[in-house]
């Protein structure tokens, strides 16, 4: 039987983990969490002091040993316990990406990474952090953390980098694409005022309206494009918000399919509404952000699909609680290499084509983000020669729609 004093010990080895655990899974750096477990051992040596027992220097590690390894085992990220330059023990996740059998082994032969070696041997009992590059792979980074533990006990923790790098590219390549997409009309109005500056140029009434007119039309894309990135931000920052009022989705339809009227005309294209459901297609929404989704699917539908050809609305049963929005064209398809890639921004299957219609290559990726908002599901699905169908899955009714319309 354990006695008293052990028991006591116990306790406070088994508080300080947990309080090491807790501010780990909270996200708390390792110095931190090493700090929390520090607060949690103090408060049972408190307690320990309080039943008038003598209090003792935490345990040493083969105490703390089992604990420790039940609580790294639950971490996701790869997490290591050194001493000695051992590894003492190691997480699920550390043995799948530094090898099964890496408890008992030399830290160097288990991190091999000349980086991590100092940082894993010396003695600094200072928190470190680290950049490793390679590890688990060649394109793979990340970030390691080491923090000194009682008993020359070292933790380590390694954090995938690999997601922030890439979302950090992303930015890098939205903001390059970005203001080269503006860039290029705004050369070409500056290139034209200048024209129009020399006294000859201006005087020539023909060459005048001619060059008026091209200025007109860029300065219109320029302003496309900076709507349509204010909407992609807006759309962006209120993503963790689901929208809730109650849209009608047939007077949507008619609404968007009267303000495409003209260039369905120009194009000779009509655009039919049917509506397959045996009530009125209501959904909790945004309604402005529905009416733009509607409205970049079906311009869409006019702009790539063939002259004299219908394009249709349509609105389907999709399983319980869902509704699917159909935009169906007759148009010439999209090559299936293209289909994942179409709601990346400013992605293009022929980008003179999409700039020569208007086209300012963030329509589907508008589309994309505002079904995300609503909860719901994107497919695109085409074939070459007959057409394009995109189809948005939306939950019909939620309990606080439910609860607001009865
Ligand atoms: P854009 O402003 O270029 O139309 P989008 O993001 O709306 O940008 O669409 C991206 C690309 O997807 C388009 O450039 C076009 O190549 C392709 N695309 C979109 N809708 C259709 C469609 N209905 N039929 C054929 N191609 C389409």
């Amino acid at each position: 039987m354990a006695s008293g004093r052990t028991k006591r010990l116990t306790l406070a080895a088994a508080t300080a983990m947990a309080g090491l655990v807790l501010a780990v899974l909270a996200g708390a750096p390792i110095a931190a969490a090493a700090l929390a477990g520090a607060a949690g051992a103090a408060a049972a040596a408190l307690l320990s002091w309080r039943d008038r027992s003598p209090i003792e220097a935490a345990p040493p590690a083969p105490e703390t040993a089992p604990a420790a390894a039940e609580a790294i085992a639950a971490l996701p990220e790869p997490v290591l316990m050194i001493r000695d330059r051992k590894v003492l023990v190691a997480n699920p996740a550390a043995r799948t990406l530094l090898g099964a059998h890496i408890e008992g082994v030399d830290v160097r032969l288990a991190i091999r990474h000349p980086a991590a070696a100092e940082h894993l041997t010396g003695t600094a009992d200072q928190p470190a952090r680290i950049e490793l590059e390679g590890l688990g792979g060649e394109e793979r980074r990340w970030e390691m953390e080491t923090a000194l533990l009682s008993g020359g006990t070292r933790l380590v923790r390694l954090i995938d980098r690999g997601q922030a790098i890439a979302a950090e590219r992303m930015r890098t390549d939205f903001v390059a694409n970005a203001s080269h997409e503006l860039r290029t009309p705004l050369a070409t109005l500056l290139g034209f005022l200048e024209t129009l500056q020399d006294e000859a140029a201006a005087e020539d009434k023909a060459l005048r309206t001619r060059f008026l007119g091209v200025m007109f039309d860029e300065a219109k894309r320029m302003h496309r494009l900076v709507d349509d990135l204010i909407s992609l931000s807006r759309i962006e920052g209120e993503r963790f918000s689901a929208p809730r009022e109650p849209v009608a989705l047939l007077a949507l339809g008619h609404e968007v399919q009267r303000s495409c009227g003209p260039i369905a005309e120009e194009k000779g294209t009509e655009i039919l509404i049917e509506n397959l459901l045996e009530s009125e297609p209501v959904v909790p929404g945004d309604r402005t952000q529905l009416h733009q989704l509607l409205q970049n699917l079906v311009v869409n539908a006019i702009k790539y699909g063939r002259p004299g050809t219908p394009v249709t609305i349509r609105f389907n049963e999709s399983g319980p609680g869902m509704l699917r929005l159909s935009v169906v064209d007759q148009g010439e398809g999209i090559a299936p290499e293209h289909l994942p890639r179409l709601t990346e921004r400013f992605y293009r299957v022929e980008p003179s084509r999409s700039r020569a219609m208007g086209g300012t290559g963030l329509g589907l990726a508008i589309v994309k983000h505002i079904v995300g908002r609503h909860r719901g599901r994107l497919e695109i699905m085409s074939r070459r020669g007959t057409g394009t169908v995109v189809e948005v899955y939306l939950p019909r009714t939620t309990e606080a729609l439910s609860s607001k319309s009865h």
